[in-house]
């Protein structure tokens, strides 16, 4: 097969790597008519199930859903011994594909590919491997495996020790036999925690170095899961249909049980069945917001634990093995087969190298900070640099001879963690930004594969050859990816999910946490945009549809997605009571936003009547008095009142350290203009002279409001400065109504679809104002004289009709000299900054307005906010 190394071969495409992924691009690269060179540096098929021979090694995924799903034939041909199959019965049935598809005569084994570079004259990549080969090639295809390079040892003097040396990730494939020996297990992860039952039955004595203790649940294994076969055999395509539109890459029920709000005996009921079962989706999914919130998560991991130590005999031991610096679910949990009952044996002991750390490898053994062990075997189970590291030590240089290492220096960017920018026609199979590690792996890597070959089949029928991510679309989706991690407790782990595994590795987080579901539609979604933020190019023709394939927040449009399923009908096509009253219902399911110190009602007394109004202390603060914000609710000046906005109410006072006095307004039809405004006017000159009484301090007043209640907000600085005061120290204005052009492009981008909508908006101001007042600036303060109104900050989001009228009021302020700060609410629609609690993505901002609430009382008493 090998030419002299001068001549190159050439390929239409080379695939690195003959694992779970390799294998199958293979196939259907073949299946398209290319001609395909694949390399592994393995003897055989198989990849991570070649490699790692361990005792103990298993899937954790079950069986019934880890394997391909292309071949029909194979699906009948083959049956899986256990639920979670040994890594030999896997090897076998990756070498049973193999061969059913005669794929070996393309794969040259025992050859790593050594580097690649992009030829910009040829358009082709020329690869070199360890046996000096060269290829030329147009599809450089990395299935490089994501848990695929070991991490190279840490520790100090690893090379010294005398007796034998062992990698559970490249064990020797006659095996180890540990009978009588005194044996070290370095590491607890999945391999180490796989393996450490199985060598204490042969070890004559067992030290285990332990540097994180690794939360586990009991595989429970045995035959495959009958309830999944029976799924299986009654409709097989249903089965995989929903287990590629699934979070995990598993059909799974996901539950809506809050952790928060159920009863102790449904907590109680939810986990045990969950450890019963022994599924990782399982353990992953007791509750449904135990991925973000810390009071969910540690519900499931306080039981997690309380299991260890009802296991463990020796409770310091016990204790040591119990997980407690980081949150359940964060690094990836194991699945064990007597795991915690091993360190019940005699001649089975636990370092923690916490307390104990390893100050070297000696010769005979490892020497830790207190003691000097003797060792026959050392085991390293000490994982791997994931997700980057094979790829990045492939040595790939793109364009301009830039190379992936330089590229990825400060953390890996990816499109869809199947592309890169710069890196023509290279397609990373599970690399960086697709769920892969955090799903069923052969479900992503099928998705990965068919994208793929589905993207190379279109560019020939189209006439393209090359094709490459904008910068646009890369960033856009590095965002999302990083937006999808920020939401959940997951970052807040130092886990190899962040790099966090491997000295100077930068710390991002490298999966994509959105689901296989959402991964699947986001791809789908780019073919169908004309492969949008990928330019193509081909003799004589080139194509770029550039754009960001998801700009929105994804909890918000997680609840964009579940409100269209609620099939609520639309507010404007509602009467002005039947508005109110649903919006009532949708408030009373909410979260009730955060403690503060002192909540109580009262009424202000107007020329109009009494307003009601409700005034929030903040709470761990010293002793007022504090500075004073009036507060306007949201609602198109019909809907609203003081409950609406109350979680919105109780953010703004613990983030501010202020007192906020949430002031109900007379509403339209029944009071229409400018009867809200005039409310709002004499609400704050109410505040501002009972300032002492309600606990602030005299002059240190500023006004905000939400949406209507931030034009009101508006008008009532406005009336302010004109009336000579009161002295107003700021205007918080969120999502303002300022203005009644109801034409600008925001409300073209965002006039559907996103909760306020442009027929809603019409339906406010009607109910409101007559078109004849709708230009005064009591209506449209946009409108108005803008001179020597108080610092102002305005917050637009990117998914409002309103955004571009308040980023024109803060062009305007500052066309008129008043400093005015813009916030964007990146990613967000109109209602999300009122979604306490429920849109998470929306804190860092309501953050910002804290801060920036806090900026106009400089002269206030320094006081902590309480976050
Ligand atoms: C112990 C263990 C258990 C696992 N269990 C599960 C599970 O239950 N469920 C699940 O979904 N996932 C599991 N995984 C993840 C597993 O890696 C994937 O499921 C899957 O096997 C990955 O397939 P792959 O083809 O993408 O990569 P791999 O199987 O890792 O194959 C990559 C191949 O590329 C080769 N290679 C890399 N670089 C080069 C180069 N420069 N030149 C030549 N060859 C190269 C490697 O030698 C390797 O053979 C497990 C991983 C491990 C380590």
């Amino acid at each position: 097969m090998n030419k002299p190394p001068s001549v190159p071969e050439h390929f239409d495409a080379v695939v690195v790597g003959a694992g779970f992924a390799g294998l199958y691009m293979l196939y259907r690269l073949r299946e398209l008519g290319l001609s395909v060179r694949a390399f592994d540096s393995a003897g055989d098929v198989g990849g991570t199930w070649y490699w790692n021979r361990y005792p103990g090694a298993r899937c954790d995924i079950p069986t019934t859903d880890y394997a391909y799903t292309f071949d029909p034939d194979l699906e009948k041909e083959w049956t899986w011994s256990e639920k979670y199959a040994t890594q030999p019965e896997i090897l076998d049935y990756l070498r049973l594909v193999a061969d059913r598809h005669s794929l070996r005569s393309d794969i040259e084994f025992s050859a790593a590919v050594t580097s690649a570079r992009w030829d910009e004259q040829e358009e082709r990549w020329a690869i070199t491997t360890s046996s000096g080969q060269e290829i030329r090639c147009r599809y450089y295809i990395m299935a490089t495996g994501c848990l695929s390079m070991p991490k190279s040892s840490e520790i100090e003097g690893a090379g010294r020790f005398g007796g034998q040396v062992y990698f559970t990730s490249r064990w020797p494939h006659e095996g180890a036999d540990f009978t009588g020996q005194r044996v070290a297990v370095i590491g607890t992860g999945s391999s180490g925690i796989q393996s450490i039952p199985l060598i204490a039955r042969q070890a004559s004595q067992l030290t285990v170095f332990q540097r994180t203790a690794n939360f586990s649940i009991p595989a429970h294994n045995g035959p495959p899961s009958a309830d999944r076969l029976k799924r299986l055999d009654e409709d097989r395509d249903e089965y995989r249909h929903a287990a590629r539109w699934s979070r995990g890459g598993i059909p799974t029920d996901l539950t809506d049980v809050f952790g928060m709000t159920a009863s102790e005996a449904v907590r109680r009921e939810r986990f045990e069945a969950a450890w019963a079962q022994g599924e990782l989706f399982g353990i992953l999914n007791v509750f449904a917001d135990q991925g973000f919130n810390p009071a969910s998560n540690d519900i499931v991991a306080t039981m997690i634990r309380e299991k260890i130590r009802s296991t463990v005999k020796d409770p310091g031991t016990a204790e040591a093995l119990s997980p407690k610096d980081h949150y359940f679910g964060t690094k990836r949990p194991c699945l064990d087969s007597g795991y915690f009952e091993t360190f019940n044996l005699p001649h089975v002991r636990l370092v923690d190298l916490r307390t104990q750390p390893i100050v070297s490898i000696t010769e005979e053994g490892i020497e830790t900070a207190d003691e000097s062990f003797g060792f026959d075997a050392i085991v390293y189970a000490t994982g791997f640099d994931a997700m980057t590291g094979a790829l990045v030590a492939a040595d790939i240089t793109g364009r301009d001879g830039w190379s992936l290492k330089e590229k990825w220096a400060a953390g890996p960017s990816t499109y869809l963690g199947l592309m890169t920018t710069g890196f023509p026609n290279l397609f990373m199979l599970t690399a960086p930004g697709s769920p892969s590690v955090l799903s069923n792996m052969a479900v992503s890597i099928e998705q990965h594969v068919d994208w793929v070959a589905g993207c190379l089949k279109d560019m020939r029928e189209a006439g393209f050859e090359t094709i490459e991510p904008t910068a646009l679309a890369e960033s856009g989706w590095d965002q999302h990816v990083q937006d999808c991690a920020a939401i959940t407790l997951y970052p807040t782990a130092s886990s190899w999910y962040m790099g966090a595994n491997v000295p100077g590795k930068p710390r991002v987080f490298l999966p994509y946490i959105g689901g296989v579901d959402a991964y699947r539609k986001a791809c789908d979604d780019v073919v169908e945009q004309d492969y949008l933020g990928f330019r193509m190019t081909g003799p004589g023709r080139a194509r770029c549809h550039d754009g960001v394939v998801r700009r929105m927040q994804p909890d918000v449009a997680l609840v964009l997605e579940l409100l269209a399923t609620l099939g609520l009908p639309p507010m404007d096509t509602l009467s002005a009571a039947d508005a109110r009253a649903l919006m009532a219902a949708t408030a009373a399911t909410r979260p009730p936003g955060p403690e503060v110190g002192e909540v109580m009602d009262g009424v202000i007394p107007v020329p109009a009547g009494d307003l009601p109004y409700r005034l929030y202390r903040p709470a761990g603060l010293p002793e007022g008095p504090h500075p004073l914000v009036v507060y306007f609710h949201g609602g198109g000046w019909v809907l609203g009142n003081l409950d609406s906005d109350d979680p919105l109410c109780r953010d703004l006072c613990a983030r501010s350290g202020a007192v906020v006095v949430s002031v109900n307004y007379r509403h339209a039809p029944e009071d229409r203009y400018p009867a809200a405004a005039l409310d709002a006017f004499a609400a704050v000159q109410w505040v501002d002279a009972n300032a002492i009484e309600l606990g602030g301090i005299p002059g240190q007043l500023a006004v905000a409001g939400w949406s209507a209640g931030a034009n009101i907000a508006a008008v009532a600085c406005q009336l302010a400065r004109d009336a000579g005061g009161p002295h107003i120290s700021g205007q918080l204005l969120i999502c303002p109504v300022v203005d009644s052009d109801l034409t600008r492009p925001s409300y073209q981008d965002n006039g559907d679809g996103y909760i306020l909508t442009t027929a809603l908006m019409r339906w406010f101001w009607d109910h409101y104002a007559d078109p004849a007042d709708r230009g005064d600036p009591l209506a449209a303060p946009l409108r108005g004289n803008l001179e020597g109104l108080p610092p102002t900050c305005i917050v637009t989001a990117d998914f409002d009709p309103l955004r571009d009228e308040g980023v024109a009021y803060a062009r305007a302020l500052e066309a008129a000299g008043v400093p005015a700060r813009l916030t964007r609410a990146r990613g967000h629609i109109h209602t999300s900054l009122t979604m306490v609690d429920v849109v998470i993505s929306g804190a860092p901002v309501r953050a910002e307005i804290g801060e920036a609430l806090r900026t106009f009382f400089p002269n206030a008493v320094p006081q902590e906010p309480v976050s």
